[in-house]
């Protein structure tokens, strides 16, 4: 329905089914919010009410409208809901969470784009159990991003009366209407819950059956919706320019798995996932830092797969902190792999960034975007400097230049690390601008050395990188790399 169609105060349409609006007559809104319903708990009823042990099931758009009307009047707050339609415009019939993939994440994306000049924010009621992956593919795929956008559902269906559903929509609401509510205006992809307002693509479901059912384990909230609503505005995600308009992304590869570590896994169930045609990228859930048993054949298994141009990104299987390849022994396997860093991370996040970036970029792009932070979804991003090295040749002295893949400043340098591939054993000495970094002693293979305090100390802002490798004798150097974390 277009905005000029709508009802005023008193017409009796504003009951019927077929619009879906608020009580509030448009002439006395602040604020127009589309309130989209995929589906969850929040509009669920019994199949059979008088039986408690019935099973719940979503109830139709028109259904779930008449339970809210008086929503945001008090406020200003005037609203529109509908159902998800698909690219044809034809409606999807509200579904449970479970359901729900990266085909409905693209046609949520696509009715935010159809309908972003027309409201002043978004509403996505949505099922609990996979709104974090939800929230976080809308986050890859909203670009220029300029006005809220908040998922919620709830615990208990709004219908009982007693339930959490009516509580987040409101919060929700206050949110998307900012331009009615007061509050900030945040222009990201968020989850409202409970007394939460988190980004979305840093959340997670952390409880089944609590009020407080989502976290954000490695952000900050970015607001609290307690008796005074507040939200942190030093916490959220820049506005856009003005002249950038919105859009949203075409396209998920959906072809990706996502993988736990565990004591005891074999190199022949992984390899079987791997060898896949059609698969290529994989989450991969390690232990703590980054770590991985240093069973050859496993690790072995990554490498081939890598090398046959898969993409492997590593998160932590922990529920906070942060992916730290290289720090021990036990991550060097992955590190020689040419593994993508997580850093921290959320896995609905790791997949849902896979998915969209396998989709958008070829080669070693993949890498190089995947570990740079693109919508605040992560606090650390990685730069490789490679160096190129001629082959079949042997030097007592390699004089070295490279840029690293995107800027890095000393300020935000978190670790670095240096990869070099010897044939054959010897003394080394690493300078960096002329500094000495680093002196192995009888060296030999692939050897990774921690050099950040020398790489603090001695890089230059934006300027390449000179590194001088020599060796008490002759020989071979293979490999020369540094991966430099910064906070991003
Ligand atoms: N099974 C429901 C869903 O995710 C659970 C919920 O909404 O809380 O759709």
């Amino acid at each position: 329905m277009a905005s000029s169609d709508r009802p005023e105060a008193g017409d009796r349409r504003v009951n019927s089914s077929w619009d879906n609006v608020s009580r509030l007559p448009l002439a006395r809104a602040r604020a127009r919010v589309l309130i989209l319903y995929v589906g969850g708990t929040l509009g669920m009823r019994r199949l059979q009410p008088s039986n408690p042990a019935s099973p719940l099931a979503n109830v139709e758009a028109a259904q779930l409208a008449e339970e809210l009307l008086d929503f945001g009047c008090e406020e200003g707050i005037s609203w529109q809901l509908m159902g998800l339609t698909d690219p044809q415009g034809t409606p999807v019939p509200p579904i449970d969470s479970s359901e729900v993939g990266p085909k409905h994440w693209l046609w949520i994306a696509r009715m935010l784009e159809r309908h972003y000049a027309e409201f002043d924010g978004f509403v996505i009621i949505h099922g609990t159990d996979t709104l974090a992956y939800t929230a976080s593919a809308l986050s890859f795929l909203c670009v220029n991003l300029g006005k809220p956008v908040v998922l919620t559902g709830s615990q208990l269906p709004i219908f009982n009366l007693r339930s959490d559903a009516r509580q987040n929509l409101l919060h929700a609401l206050l949110v998307a209407g900012a331009r009615a509510s007061g509050l900030p205006l945040v222009p990201e992809v968020t989850v409202c819950f409970g007394d939460a307002l988190l980004r979305g693509n840093r959340s997670r479901k952390a409880s089944t059956t609590g009020w407080q059912g989502f976290v954000s384990p490695n952000y900050p909230a970015l607001g609290s919706l307690g008796e005074s609503p507040r939200i942190h505005t030093d916490l959220l995600y820049p506005m856009p320019p003005a002249d950038a308009a919105f859009y949203v992304g075409r396209a998920l590869y959906d072809q990706v798995l996502d993988l736990t570590l565990f004591p005891g896994i074999q190199a022949t169930q992984v390899g079987a996932l791997l060898r896949q045609p059609e698969l290529k990228g994989l989450v991969l859930r390690a232990y703590g830092a980054g770590n991985a048993p240093e069973d050859p054949a496993l690790l072995d298994c990554l490498g081939q797969a890598a090398s046959q141009g898969k993409t492997i990104l590593v998160i932590t299987q922990c529920r906070e902190g942060r992916v730290d390849l290289g720090r021990y022994a036990s991550s060097r396997g992955l590190l020689q792999r040419q593994v993508a860093s997580g850093f921290d991370l959320t896995p609905e996040a790791a997949l849902t960034k896979l998915m969209w970036v396998l989709a958008n970029e070829q080669g070693e792009e993949v890498r190089v975007q995947l570990q740079q932070d693109q919508r605040g979804e992560q606090s650390y991003a990685r730069h490789e400097v490679r160096f190129q090295l001629p082959q079949h040749e042997i030097r007592p002295e390699w004089q070295l230049t490279a840029r690293s893949a995107g800027a890095v400043r000393r300020q935000s340098l978190e670790a670095a690390v240096l990869t070099l591939g010897l044939a054959g054993p010897a003394d080394v000495q690493v300078f960096l601008n002329d500094h000495c970094i680093m002196q192995l002693v009888g060296a030999q293979g692939c050897c990774l050395s921690d050099v950040t305090d020398g790489v603090r100390r001695y890089m230059v802002d934006d300027r390449p990188f000179h590194l001088r490798v020599s060796s008490d004798r002759p020989i071979q150097l293979e490999q020369a790399e540094l991966l430099l974390t910064t906070e991003s």
